[in-house]
């Protein structure tokens, strides 16, 4: 399976097609923000409800100011941390170049600058803001491999690139940053703590803004995914984290190390569902830093979020 040229990719765009787009998350469906017919067919073909917005991808903070109105403390974060996996909620500044059903409907607008290095280029070349929610049928595990994206919504891609497996794994994390205030709506590669070190303290409570997309049962595999397990029962497959935890093949990290577990998550849940096993057992993941991030994933692939 070859990929496409960026050039390509920038000419789909423009033409109002999809792009499979890699990014350091996970594998993104891309279009133009601007487009509503172009989004319209990325909530067509990822079955994705109307009712959840999505991430306006950008070069950098100049341009993210283009369409967002950004506060110190998203001014700070935007520094700290792009490029890379945070996504900042602010009140939207321009409703043309991010289209009503993108955001949908709202006045505020979540917008992103990617570090991968193709994102980057593919963005840079189109010049406006491309929306690129996970390229996986809404529901299911996000795709963080080339082969992955392209089996989930390759039929409705015009273009897809090849950048290779997404080195963070999980999708970015997530802060509001509306009338004065600091939430985190959903967790991510970047921490708590690394956000709060930046901008200081977050909302008490978590979800102060409302954060349309966060479903019940999300990231899930077709196996029955069972969370905390200490090992495998028959019929099974466990997800190990840590020495001598399972079988090797399967593990999130043999060394118990949260970066590479959070890159392995989504890739090892789908190579356990195409096993057929009865059930996916995943060890328990210490909850702390990028942990808050996996165990949310795990939590919804369970199916225990409410
Ligand atoms: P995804 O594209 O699937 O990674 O999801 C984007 C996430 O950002 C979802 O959880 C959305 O609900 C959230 N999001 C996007 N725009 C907004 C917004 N304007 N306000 C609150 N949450 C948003
Ligand atoms: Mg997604």
């Amino acid at each position: 399976m070859n990929g496409d040229s960026d050039a390509k990719a920038v000419e789909v765009l423009r033409s109002g097609g999809l792009v499979i787009l890699p990014t350091e998350t996970v594998y993104g469906l891309a279009a133009d923000a601007g487009n509503a017919q172009a989004v319209a067919a990325i909530f067509e073909a990822k079955g994705r409800p109307r009712f959840n917005p999505l991430i306006a991808h950008v070069s950098d903070a100049v341009q993210a100011e283009t369409i967002a109105v950004f506060d110190d403390r998203a001014r700070r974060l935007a520094e700290a941390f792009w490029p890379g996996p945070l996504t900042l909620v602010a009140p939207v500044r321009d409703r043309e170049a991010v289209c009503d059903l993108a955001r949908a409907g709202l006045d505020s607008v979540a917008v992103r600058a990617p570090g991968h290095a193709r994102a980057r280029a593919v963005i840079a070349a189109f010049g406006r803001p491309v929306v690129a929610p996970s390229a996986n049928r809404s529901g299911r595990p996000s795709p963080t491999t080339f082969a992955d994206a392209v089996e989930e919504t390759g039929f409705a891609a015009a273009a897809a690139l090849d950048g290779g497996d997404c080195a963070v794994g999980v999708e970015s994390t997530v802060v509001s940053v509306l009338d004065g205030r600091l939430a985190l709506l959903r967790p991510g590669a970047v921490t708590r703590e690394e956000i709060e070190t930046v901008a200081g303290p977050l909302d008490a409570g978590g979800e102060g803004h409302r954060s349309p997309g966060r479903l019940a049962l999300h990231y899930a595999p077709d196996a029955p995914v069972r969370i905390e397990a200490d090992q495998a029962r028959p019929g099974e497959i466990l997800l190990g984290f840590g020495p001598g935890v399972g079988d090797p093949a399967f593990s999130l990290s043999l060394t118990g190390d949260l970066r590479e577990a959070a890159a392995n998550l989504f890739r090892r849940l789908r190579q356990a569902d195409r096993m057929k096993p009865s059930g996916i057992a995943v060890s328990p993941i210490p909850q702390a830093g990028l942990g808050e991030a996996i165990n949310d994933r795990l939590r919804r692939a369970a199916g225990f979020v409410g």
